[in-house]
This record gives C-alpha cells, structure tokens and sequence, in this order.
C-alpha cells in the first residue's frame, strides 16, 4: 500500500516587482522550483505554494491549512533579520522573505507541524531560533572551501562528516561521511541555542546539517518538535548517484514525521 498523501507548504521565492520586466511588469510573483516539487511528489507529498498573508489571514491560519512545512532555496537572508548591516550592497538578501518565513517558522512550531529547510531554508531555521550567518563564507571564514561556483552549480560537490550520534547519519546506515552538492556561499556562524549540528564539511569546518533538539531548550514550543535542516540541495540530485547522498531517507523522514502528527 502506498503512503497516504499529505499537504506540504512550501516557502515561495519570491520575484519582486520589477518595472522592467517584459511579463508581470511591476508585479510580486511567488514561485516554487520544479525539483523541489518533483521531490515531494514522489515521496507521495503534494506542493502547496504558501501566500504572503495578507487580506485577513493570518501566517498560522496558513499553516493550519497543511500538515508539515518545506522551506525552499534562493536568494540571501538579509543580515538586519540577524542584527547586522550587510557588509556589501549585494548581499543585502531578501528581508520580505525572511519575515514571511520567520512567520511561518513560528507558527508551525506552535502548531506542532514538521519543518524542513533547504539550503537558504536551514539558514532561516538558525536564524528564526535566535543564530546568525557568515554573510559570506569566501570573504568571512579562513582557508574556506569553495561552496558556490555558478559556471557548475549543483555539479560542486564536496565531502561531509557526520557527528557523532546524528540522527541524520542514522538515515544513512549509520555511515560517518558522505558526498553532497553545494550552491550557498552564506552559512551558519552563530548556532541558535535549541539546534544541535548534524553534520560538517571536514575541510573548513562549515555546519552543513542542522535538527532541532528540545533538550537544549526550555520553551515548550520546541518540545517534541521535528525541525531540521540541511545546507546542500537534496532536490537537485534527481539521477541515482552512488557517489552522493541520496535525497529520499531525508524526504521520508520527514513525511513519516508528517504523517505520523496525521495519524
Ligand atoms: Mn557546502
């Protein structure tokens, strides 16, 4: 028997308006990437494109409407959302974004609706629980590995290392290590307090998993709460891949999770 489907809000990327653009000129478009959709559906999960809350409703009655959160990918979180000015114009990020899915973070954790962010996704975790950002990891961190090279995208891959103990390497066999893509050049600085680190890049020490774990927190809003993230693009790696970590244990824990609250 097939797993029953569930409803999974995805985050939207947002275009903002632009008055040079030949389509939508001057218009707010919101949109979802189609692996990331393609991800959830084969594990039996339909994509729901989660609004800007607006006319009335309010982000939890949003998320009332579905049963377990996806933050998506793209553009940078704005430093100001963590207390810092950006250091330079370009990597002011999207503060709109962060807002919004600041708001969708908290109200899924008061609602006890499973979360799991991607890349930016894990970013925004960190940060609606109280952590901060390299703006720039080539610039910010010494000795740094190159995590973003656009001419190749998601074909640059480099090793990970699992902590001792990580759920997540248990999603895996057990095993200690593992191969991933990598499209970010921020990253976790600061670790907010109520997340436990899952797995590294060995090279440069740069946290490239993170899950939330309610024994380092005393507010009861994280008790029991299913919230992880992950800095590569699982979606991306849609051709079996030996060399890479597979994307679906990471997807169907979280579904299984999903599904279980349903149940
Ligand atoms: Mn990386």
């Amino acid at each position: 028997m097939s797993d029953p489907v569930v409803r999974i809000g995805f985050s939207a990327c947002f275009m903002h308006a632009d008055p040079e653009r030949a389509l939508f000129k001057g218009k707010t478009l919101l949109y979802m990437e189609n692996s990331m959709a393609r991800w959830a559906m084969r594990n039996r999960a339909i994509p729901v494109l989660l609004p800007l809350a607006a006319d009335g409703f309010k982000p939890a009655e949003l998320v009332d409407g579905i049963d377990g959160l996806l933050l998506q990918g793209g553009s940078d979180v704005c430093p100001r959302t963590y207390g810092e000015e950006p250091l330079k114009a370009e990597w002011g990020g999207d503060e709109i974004r962060d807002l919004y899915e600041i708001a969708l973070v908290e109200a899924c954790l008061e609602q006890d609706k499973p979360i799991l962010g991607i890349c930016r996704g894990c970013q925004v975790l960190n940060v609606s629980l109280g952590g901060t950002l390299y703006q720039d990891i080539s610039t910010q961190v010494e000795k740094s590995l190159v995590h973003r090279d656009w001419d190749v995208y998601e074909d640059l891959h480099h090793e990970l290392v699992f902590e001792p103990g990580a759920g997540l390497s248990d999603l895996y066999g057990g095993r200690e290590t593992g191969r991933i893509n990598s499209i970010h050049h921020q990253g976790i600085k600061d670790l907010a307090g109520c997340l436990r680190v899952e797995a590294r890049s060995p090279e440069d020490g740069i946290i490239e998993a993170v899950v939330l774990d309610d024994s380092l927190s005393l507010d009861p809003k994280h008790k029991g709460r299913y919230v992880r993230g992950v800095q590569w693009h699982p979606e991306f790696i849609e051709k079996k891949d030996e060399t890479l970590l597979d994307p679906d244990p990471l997807m169907k824990d979280f579904l299984s999770q999903v599904r279980g609250r349903r149940a």
